[in-house]
């Protein structure tokens, strides 16, 4: 039996340690509060781990010693174990983690000029199984903690900050742009945006934070009022018909469905400059011809929006091809001419995989969740879709 922080606890072999990495500060704040401490703690604590990146608490030098041993005792600072560190030519820098349930997902960091993005995955696979995206061919195996997803900027901004040849790399912007689905770990993603946005975590603001969804119409209802993070859309097309195809998910959640969450999440943000970003994935002779372009100015005419074309980036035996630069160049001025703010994102970090959709991370899929999705897809049945749906929920 050892007294931490006053109360007794008791030590066993398979005593699990808290680990302080994830902790919100509501949490923090629990768990000094259980621990007969006070709330002050919890703010020095996090200046530690976020702002200093420690990773022992041993270096939280201005903690007495008494409380940094009775801390030790059942506590621990635990970021994702690096399995490989990439640099591309252009700068980008890709980091392939493993997380708790053995598979490995993918960061990836996009330096561009002054601004430094971050692209953090949220699920180690994808059960939604878009049929471009090669995430969602490795299938699903598990949802990452609150640790594994804000670890993802910790171990990034710990690695830029003891390599003094890059210490001018920061991270100004987080995409939840990596594998999987974020608004299927709805809880842990929150808590982990909700640190990247903390004075005393990463301190970005909310419209550096931004969450991509493929349209979990429920879970972004969830965020109306929680939350007011920047948000992507992943469109992909502008007829119900085509996204059926491309995302799956479309057949639960169609299009109309779509655009009144959006609507209805934008609506509550205080500042009416802001506006939703739609995703649009340009595959060759699919969703990239001229009628696809006039769709897309009907369908989003009353919708403040920028668009921001992603040219497919290739894997292998993906079925797609990108677009010639001339295709790409006249959907954009197509929907250029009718006022839309359009960019066209840059591939980076290709010669590393690390360009979006190409990220693989190794997957373990022992749930089976996937299987079953497609299986319910193929035979229709609607009350088994959302049963999946929910599951991963
Ligand atoms: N699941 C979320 C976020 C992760 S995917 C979502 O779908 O929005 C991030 C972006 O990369 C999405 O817009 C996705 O459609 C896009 N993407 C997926 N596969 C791609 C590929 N092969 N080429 C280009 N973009 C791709
Ligand atoms: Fe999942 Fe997004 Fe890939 Fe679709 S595009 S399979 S939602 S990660």
């Amino acid at each position: 039996m050892v007294a931490v922080l006053g109360a007794p606890v008791e030590m066993t072999a398979e005593c699990v340690k808290t680990n302080l990495l994830g902790l919100t500060q509501a949490k923090l704040d629990e768990f000094f509060i259980t621990l007969g401490e006070k709330r002050f703690r919890t703010q020095q604590i996090m200046k530690w781990i976020y702002h200093f990146g420690v990773s022992s608490i041993d270096e939280m030098s201005n903690v007495s010693k008494v409380l940094r041993e009775r801390l030790k005792s059942c506590a621990d600072i635990r970021g994702p174990e690096v399995v490989s560190t990439d640099f591309s030519g252009d700068g980008t820098c890709k980091w392939v983690v493993r997380v708790a349930s053995g598979s490995c997902v993918e960061t990836v960091y996009i330096p561009d000029g002054k601004r430094g993005t971050l692209c953090v995955s949220s699920q180690a696979g994808c059960v939604l199984d878009c049929s471009f995206c090669s995430t969602g061919k490795q299938g699903f195996n598990s949802d990452l903690t609150v640790a594994e997803i804000i670890g993802q900027v910790w171990l990034a901004a710990k690695s830029f900050n003891s390599v003094p040849a890059k210490s001018d790399r920061a991270i100004t912007n987080v995409v939840m742009m990596g594998m999987g689905e974020p608004l299927l770990n709805f809880d842990n993603v929150i808590d982990a945006m909700n640190l990247m946005m903390d004075d005393f975590g990463y301190g970005l603001s909310k419209r550096r934070v931004t969450l991509s969804t493929s349209g979990v119409v429920p879970a972004m209802r969830r965020m109306i009022g929680l939350t007011d993070v920047s948000l992507a859309v992943s469109l992909h097309a502008p007829n119900d018909a085509l996204r059926n195809q491309l995302v799956p998910l479309n057949k639960k959640y169609p299009l109309k469905t779509l655009l009144a969450a959006v609507h209805d999440y934008m609506s509550v943000l205080p500042d009416k400059r802001r506006v939703v970003t739609f995703e649009y994935v340009l595959l060759k002779g699919v969703n990239d011809q001229p009628e696809h372009a006039m769709q897309m100015i009907y369908l989003l005419k009353d919708v403040p929006c920028k668009i921001n074309l992603i040219p497919f980036n290739q894997f292998f035996s993906s079925g797609y091809e990108r677009p010639s630069n001339n295709a790409i160049r006249r959907f954009q001025v197509m929907l250029q001419q009718k006022g839309f703010n359009v960019t066209v994102r840059r591939t980076r970090g290709g010669d590393i995989d690390a360009a979006c959709g190409q990220l693989v991370g190794q997957v373990q899929d022992r749930t089976r969740r996937s299987v079953r999705y497609r299986d319910q897809q193929q035979k229709g049945s609607e009350a088994e879709l959302i049963n999946v749906i929910n599951m991963a929920s």
